[in-house]
């Protein structure tokens, strides 16, 4: 198997295409599925050889690697512009992978408090357990931030854009402030894409992924990855991923290679619909508010459009109605799919407050926007006639 040796300084959607490559002696053009969980060693030596070491085509046991993984590890990293990258089962094995591997009891982390459920769970459930001080500010407010890290942090955690209601985080000024206090940037890049954001450029640290979103885009597979620098990632991720078992799958890592290849010219034309679609429910009379990054009236509207080439495909609308006029459009929807997934074909509606969010008492709810009225859409690759016509019929089916 030999990895293709190309030029760096391509384009990202060149990348997307051709990274990472690595070909067999049949020399075939699709990336080979090593659907295999472990690897024959020519003799005894040659086994315990590799154990004291493997080079970077050589592999031991699927839990610690596997060429297809490796091949859609080195695309994500060539494309994010990190040195490595580590894929993981899922996600969220990739958010408490990345903060399990490098935090121990004593360790301080200071992290935005509008957050996907499970990314809340493994920080406040899960770290404080084991002795971690946990410390969640407004994502938004920089004297809040300044304050929270005073005292010093050993990492700063956040999304970029925040999982549902879409809060932006001036990524280059808290990552400066972070930097200052000594705290690792550790960015859940989920929301704003690998096509959309240049979150190491910015003072990201590290970059984390869940691949089962737009990566994977149709819905077929859990996945995730983390990039950072091969220090990081082999001396401290890999290490303990291997040991716990998160590991991607090599059927997973084949799909999400496959998707990667489209990625870019989805989440383009996923994001130019959901633009189209804010514009046209803002306003509505039966709609209390619309969040959209691209919307001028978002708070952060304008830090998004200085730390993104685009928008996203992710909006979320409140309904003046509450949970009934929520629930009562969702029902009337015709094409949009009641669901949690997001960044897939699939255009996908969501009620977080009784769903993904549920977990979350009333008063953090509260204090995170997280209404009973408020619904998140993940536009898909629908045309955006259609799906503003199935949104303003719905609109239309709330009593009121
Ligand atoms: C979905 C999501 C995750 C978790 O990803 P899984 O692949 O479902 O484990 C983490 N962060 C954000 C922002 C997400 O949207």
């Amino acid at each position: 198997m030999a990895r293709d040796e190309r030029p760096q300084g391509w384009h990202r959607q060149t990348q997307m295409v051709h990274g990472g490559a690595r070909r067999s002696q049949y020399g075939e053009v699709a990336e080979a599925l090593y659907l295999t969980q472990g690897f024959v060693y020519p003799s005894a030596a040659a086994a315990e050889a590799r154990f004291l070491g493997a080079g970077p085509d050589e592999f031991i046991y699927a839990r610690y690697g596997n060429p297809t993984v490796a091949v859609f590890e080195d695309r994500v990293a060539t494309l994010e512009g990190t040195e490595d990258a580590f894929a993981t089962a899922s996600g969220m094995a990739a958010v408490s992978g990345a903060l399990m591997a490098c935090l121990r009891a004593g360790s301080r982390v200071v992290a935005a408090r509008a957050l996907f459920g499970s990314c809340l769970y493994v920080l406040q459930d899960v770290l404080t357990r084991f002795g971690v001080e946990v410390v969640l500010v407004d994502g938004t407010d920089l004297a809040a931030w300044q304050a929270a890290l005073e005292p010093g942090a050993d990492v700063v955690f956040l999304e970029s854009v925040s999982n549902p209601v879409l809060e932006v985080i001036d990524l280059r000024a808290v990552a400066a402030l972070a930097h200052e206090a000594g705290a690792r940037v550790i960015v859940d890049n989920v929301f704003a894409t690998p096509v959309f954001s240049r979150a190491v450029d910015l003072g990201a640290d590290v970059v984390i992924y869940s691949a089962t979103k737009h990566i994977d885009g149709q819905g077929r597979c859990l996945g995730g990855v983390i990039c950072g620098t091969q220090d990081f990632i082999r001396k401290t991720v890999e290490p303990y991923m291997k040991h716990t078992g998160g590991a991607m799958s090599p059927f997973n890592a084949w799909v999400m290679l496959n998707g990667l290849q489209t990625l870019d010219l989805r989440v383009r034309a996923q994001a130019a619909s959901a633009a189209r679609i804010a514009q046209a429910l803002a306003g509505h009379p039966k709609l209390a508010r619309v969040i959209y990054p691209g919307l001028p009236d978002h708070p952060q509207h304008s830090v998004a459009r200085d730390q993104m080439d685009g928008f996203g495909t992710m909006l979320a609308f409140e309904l003046k109605g509450g949970k009934d006029a929520a629930f009562a459009m969702l029902d009337a929807l015709r094409i949009a799919l009641i669901s949690n997934n997001l960044g897939d074909a699939r255009s996908i509606v969501t009620h977080p407050a009784t769903t993904t969010h549920q977990r979350l008492p009333d008063a953090d709810k509260a204090a995170l926007g997280i209404t009973p009225g408020l619904v998140r859409f993940s536009t898909g690759l629908e045309d955006a006639d259609d799906l503003i016509g199935d949104l303003l019929q719905a609109l239309d089916a709330v009593p009121g």
